[in-house]
């Protein structure tokens, strides 16, 4: 069941200095301009479902759990954002999409689809097997295969802004 939608994204759409692109792998975000620390270049917005069973199925792969029982179907172009394994944006609470350090135009936007909180080490959250891939995001703390959530080894400032 659909609990909830919010504002239509079309309108805001222009704001964001991001655009969808294609990489070898398929699409992707990139940066439309150079940016600072802090930038705001995408919000989450879509439907929000309280059962994952609803989640259609060619939908899968874009859901994003919202707290450990709800999920929304992301219906702007934050859906086509990358994961990497040192992302260089993160999602706020309001799910925006904000740079973590300065980007060049044309860079691509990442973020980390499965990390949790060091505190959070060895709680068990719900993975589908279908979210699973093999990431090739390059960088030299590379888990390789994304299939749960993880605590990664990064400096703690990393995802302060
Ligand atoms: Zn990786």
């Amino acid at each position: 069941m659909v609990i909830s939608s919010l504002p239509i994204y079309e309108q805001f759409k222009l704001k964001y200095p991001s655009k969808v692109t294609k990489n070898r792998y398929g699409k992707c975000l990139v940066a439309k301009e150079d940016l600072g620390r802090g930038d705001v270049v995408q919000r989450y917005e879509g439907f929000i479902l309280d059962c994952y069973a609803d989640v259609p199925l060619n939908e899968i792969c874009y859901a994003l759990a919202i707290g450990t029982d709800h999920y929304m179907i992301v219906q702007s172009d934050a859906r086509y954002i990358n994961h990497a394994c040192t992302p260089n944006c993160d999602i706020d609470q309001d799910y925006y999409v904000v740079t973590l350090e300065p980007l060049k135009k044309g860079e691509e936007l990442t973020v980390c689809y499965n990390e949790i909180e060091p505190e959070h080490k060895g709680m068990t959250y719900f993975w589908d097997p279908r979210w699973s891939f093999t990431c090739h995001c390059g960088s030299a703390n590379c888990i390789g295969k994304i299939d749960k959530y993880t605590v990664y080894k990064r400096p703690m400032n990393v995802t302060e802004w």
